[in-house]
């Protein structure tokens, strides 16, 4: 199983990530200090480190200095409020392989850890089938029957989000933080638009509406 680490002070971030990551099949290990991330990166199995900057005892860059310097090669990506040039630029010379500015969303975040680790150890299906659905995560297309439609953004990170919980009743809250991330308003509808959007490619009957809990897509 792919074993990823997140490093990273603030509680409510870490859960986010930990809970996006854990939901898409990933292993999470978590640390709040450089001194503890320091510790795991080094002496457990981690196939690629999420990283924020701002810690308590150590700024980011200096500990990704010197996980490399002891010869720590699984790909690290930087998270961070921090998005001005320069520190990208400081990032990436650090042994950085990517960097996401904050607010982000889990869908993003994903889609960058399945580029660095491909070509890796991991085992990421290339697709996901339910019923009669098939998500390919590559093209990013769906097809229902074999009929092949394409999705925006949103309605991927949608249509994943329900194949990788096929029968599974998912909170309209637990869509939003999956799909559009935490810094979203809870009360917002956007999750019963995109589902009208996904449903109008998908089929009606494919995710059906659980009253006043959220959705299910059929299996
Ligand atoms: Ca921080």
């Amino acid at each position: 199983m792919t074993n990823i680490l997140i490093i990273e002070d603030e509680d409510r971030i870490a859960s986010f990530v930990e809970k996006g990551l854990r939901a898409a099949g990933y292993a999470t290990v978590r640390a709040a200090t450089a001194g503890e991330g320091f510790e795991y990166a080094l002496n457990t199995s981690v196939d690629l480190t999420v990283l924020d900057l701002g810690l308590p005892d150590e700024d980011g860059l200096r500990l990704l200095s010197r996980l490399r310097a002891r010869k720590f090669t699984a790909p690290v990506i930087i998270l961070t409020a921090r998005d001005a040039p320069a520190d990208t630029v400081a990032g990436l010379e650090s042994g950085a392989d990517d960097y996401m500015a904050k607010p982000f969303s889990i869908d993003e975040l994903l889609a960058r850890i399945r580029l660095r680790l491909r070509g890796g150890s991991a085992e990421e299906p290339t697709t996901l089938s339910a019923g009669q659905l098939v998500l390919d995560l590559h093209s990013r297309k769906v097809s229902v029957n074999g009929v092949e439609h394409e999705l925006s953004s949103r309605e991927f990170a949608l249509a994943e989000t329900f194949m990788r919980h096929p029968g599974r009743v998912l909170s309209r809250e637990q869509l939003l933080e999956m799909v559009w991330g935490y810094s979203f308003d809870p009360g917002s509808n956007l999750v019963d638009v995109y589902v009208r959007y996904l449903r109008a490619k998908v089929g009606p009957d494919a995710i059906r509406t659980v009253r006043g809990v959220g959705y299910r897509l059929e299996v």
